[in-house]
């Protein structure tokens, strides 16, 4: 990401944030199970990790930096080694201890790549992206972060390199993260505090498609999104990046250019306020879908009228952190049918069934039902709003197709219209 030189600002100078080596966190999380499950073949995948970290020095970083990045990567690897043997010794990998292995990933990357660049200055993120924990996640503490970043970086230098995902809590201090793929949001949550001029996600595919490829052969790169549809497309199933990653830059409105590492001439995806240019006059951007969705149905004549089922509902999922991604519920009131997670669904029933035990006896509310491994679509599309027949024409072609729609929701906000439809 480019920050704005508060000296001199006729250089662009440039924020580096950087994700572990690829699959190396996934490497990290396993070789923490299989030391806490006592399994002594641990010590070859740390040593697989640490070989992949040194021949990853000798590739790229220059001549001259060898030996000091050399001996930064030696002493990580070294504090990482003991931790693993600790979990072998003790069986036991708590929480804390696993954010405290996964942030090995990052902090041995961005040594790496500070010293790929001659005069770069490494920053430790852990010592300014702060969390707070939010049900069963750290989620970013704003305030603190925003002062912190403006601090360390009260001077920016030409080039500075952060390890991205990794963060600690605001209250203990200990390590945490800002979820899997968090480096995307960590770029943008600085990206924000400082104002930049752009921030650039440098990733392995061109941009946002209009589908998933794999699906539709003839899905292409999307080359303009406003911040609302790309926030409606990663958050929902395209993987292009972290979901909470646009709302930072919107917030500020700083553009976003998605682009991809192995093909850098692509113009990828760019992402502004205003949908004026490439894309103009298309009224559907993208369409995205993700296989993984169970629809629980809380359903009862007892429910006409009554008020607060629904916040009900809504704070008893919440307690147990359990993410509602699409909600229905039709004007008669006798059904709400929210769409989660097929792996939250069995909790999801649970703590409704005991949330409503009491309507339930007494036969005002039907036993909680899910239905599982169905799919949810949503054509996305700022354009939409006000413009007539989008929705005729999407259900008329569903229809049209033989394809039965389970549910269905459009927010008033009229980006997106979302529907559930069974897998074949
Ligand atoms: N290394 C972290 C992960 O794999 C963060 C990232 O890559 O963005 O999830
Ligand atoms: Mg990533």
């Amino acid at each position: 990401l480019q920050a704005k030189k508060v000296i001199e600002p006729c250089i662009d100078d440039v924020i580096v944030v950087v994700s572990a080596l690829g699959g190396i966190t996934d490497q990290l999380l396993s070789t923490a199970r299989e030391a806490a499950s006592g399994n002594p073949e641990y010590e070859l995948q740390m040593q697989a990790i640490s070989a992949r970290h040194f021949q990853q020095v000798e590739d790229t970083v220059l001549p001259e930096m060898k030996d000091n990045v050399r001996t930064r990567i030696s002493e990580l690897l070294g504090e990482l080694s003991n931790i693993f043997k600790g979990v072998f010794l003790i069986k036991d990998l708590s929480p804390k201890t696993s954010d405290a292995i996964v942030s090995y990933g990052e902090r041995l990357s961005s040594v790496i790549v500070s010293g790929t660049v001659q005069g770069a200055v490494l920053f430790d993120s852990r010592e300014f992206i702060k969390t707070k924990p939010y049900f069963s996640k750290h989620i970013v503490d704003f305030p603190e972060t925003d002062r912190l970043i403006q601090k360390y970086f009260a001077e920016i230098p030409h080039i500075s390199v952060v390890p991205g995902f990794i963060s600690t809590d605001t209250a203990t201090g200990d390590v945490t993260n800002l979820g899997r793929g968090g480096s995307d949001y960590t770029a943008s949550v600085i990206a924000s505090a400082l104002n930049a001029d752009a921030l650039e996600i440098w990733t392995d595919v061109d941009g946002f498609m209009t589908a998933d490829p794999r699906i539709i052969s003839n899905a292409y790169t999307i080359e303009h999104l406003t911040y609302v549809e790309a926030m409606e497309l990663c958050n929902f199933g395209a993987k292009v990046v972290y979901p909470p990653t646009i709302f930072p830059t919107y917030h500020k409105n700083i553009p976003v250019r998605i682009k991809n590492t192995f093909n850098p001439s692509s113009p990828g995806t760019f992402i502004s306020k205003s949908a004026k240019g490439a894309d103009n006059g298309r009224i559907i951007k993208g369409i995205s879908s993700i296989n993984d969705t169970c629809l629980i149905t809380i359903r009862g004549l007892g429910m006409v009228g009554v008020i607060g089922v629904n916040s009900r509902i809504f704070r008893t999922l919440a307690k147990s952190g359990i993410s509602v991604f699409l909600v229905s519920q039709a004007a008669s009131e006798n059904t709400t049918s929210i769409g989660v997670r097929n792996e939250d669904a069995d909790l999801a029933v649970q703590v409704l069934s005991e949330e409503f035990a009491q309507e339930i006896r007494m036969g005002e509310i039907n036993r909680i039902k899910q239905e599982r491994n169905l799919a949810t679509v949503a054509i996305v599309g700022e354009s939409m709003k006000h413009t007539p027949g989008i929705a005729g024409k999407l259900f008329g072609t569903l229809g049209k197709n033989g394809i039965n729609v389970i549910a269905c929701a459009q927010g008033a906000s009229e980006t997106n219209i979302s529907f559930v439809v069974t897998i074949e």
